[in-house]
């Protein structure tokens, strides 16, 4: 098999405050560099504090790009992969407000500003009507992380504040990969059907984090959609399977510094250790004399292994603002992204012959 890069994009949110002198993008479209001027501690050496440089490389820089040409340059090859046979993920990262959610759901205002979910959805029923010689069949499944604990999104309401009922565990067969037992997959036969059942998760979403008294940005969220498919004409007992999840994962500003307390500060370890374990599990990916990558450590990094260094193909963006007010959160973002653009997957068609 051959290994591919994790393309990783950065996209900053637009305002009408955009720092160009701290965050430059240069003209080959794939380079940000950040200055940014640590203010002195000591009073006396204010006026000389230190201006500092970082460079960044990565696939590409979105600054003032459509949902429509996000989808079209960052998305579109991975999700028609998937109907290949290949699995693919697409993940958002970055501080809370930076526009994870804008980018994977979208605005609600207007039918433009749908994100990448709908129009993976839209763009996956388009296309197995057009290749007629499969027979496709899909499901979804809703997946929320939440300080550790597994929520089926889709399983019924009065489910939810209980938490993760039925005990579902993160488990890897050989042939299958890593999915989740107890998640519930639900059969979609069109594309009205699957964007219902999305609204039905991001509605058990926010009403299960209410009944919970928590933040809905607090947890990791992992929509995936499960695809078969057969060929008409050739009559061999083989099938091909992928998976494609998209991935809106939990704000990476690091809390609970100051401030915060009880809940909130739970939530906040919880987060921090996670994504710090993401990131501990992309710098393993990375160094490739490492040969132990701690997937284990987390239900995050268990659930998204295949994704990270396994049989994926595998889209990040980074969510930035930019503003000068954000930039210590945009540097570090940066440097997971950076991080990540190392990491390589090893996709291949997932064929399996019937028994
Ligand atoms: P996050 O999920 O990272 O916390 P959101 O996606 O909720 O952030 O974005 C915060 C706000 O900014 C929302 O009101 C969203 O509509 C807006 N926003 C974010 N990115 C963009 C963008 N690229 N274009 C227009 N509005 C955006």
């Amino acid at each position: 098999a051959h290994s591919s890069r994790v393309g990783v994009f950065v996209r900053i949110r637009p305002t009408a405050h955009f720092s160009q002198d701290l965050i430059e993008c240069l003209p080959d479209g794939q380079t940000v560099n950040i200055h940014h001027r640590k203010d002195s501690r000591k009073p006396q050496d204010s006026r000389k504090s230190q201006l500092s440089s970082w460079s960044f490389q990565l696939a590409g820089i979105l600054q003032d790009v459509s949902q429509e040409e996000l989808y079209a340059r960052v998305c579109r090859r991975v999700v028609l992969g998937a109907l290949d046979g290949y699995n693919g993920t697409l993940m958002c990262f970055g501080q809370t407000g930076a526009g994870k959610t804008y980018t994977m759901t979208g605005s609600t205002e207007s039918y433009k500003q749908r994100g990448i979910i709908p129009r993976a959805l839209q763009e996956v029923f388009q296309e197995m009507a057009k290749r007629t010689d499969y027979a496709f069949s899909v499901h979804l499944s809703y997946l929320e992380i939440y300080n550790e604990i597994l929520v089926d999104l889709l399983s019924s309401l009065q489910d939810l504040p209980q938490l993760s009922p039925r005990g579902m565990v993160v488990v890897e067969e050989p042939g299958r990969g890593v999915f989740i037992r107890g998640l519930s997959l639900h059969p979609v036969h069109s594309e009205e059907e699957a964007l219902n059942l999305l609204f039905e998760g991001e509605m058990n979403r926010i009403i299960g984090s209410h009944a919970l008294n928590r933040n809905s940005s607090r947890s990791h969220c992992i929509f995936t959609v499960h695809i078969e498919s057969r060929s008409r004409t050739l009559s061999v007992a083989k099938y091909v399977t992928s998976k494609l999840n998209l991935v809106d994962l939990a704000g990476s500003e690091r809390l609970g510094k100051t401030g915060s307390e009880g809940q909130m500060f739970k939530e906040a370890m919880y987060i921090n250790k996670s994504l710090s374990f993401l990131e501990q599990a992309i710098l393993a990916l990375a160094d490739r004399r490492r040969d132990h990558v701690p997937f284990r450590q987390s239900k995050l990094t268990h659930a998204l292994k295949d994704s990270l260094g396994g049989n994926c193909n595998t889209v990040l963006v980074a969510n930035i603002y930019g503003e000068a007010a954000q930039i210590e959160e945009t540097l570090s973002t940066l440097r997971f992204a950076s991080r990540m653009m190392c990491v390589r997957t090893n996709p291949a068609v997932n064929e399996h012959m019937d028994p």
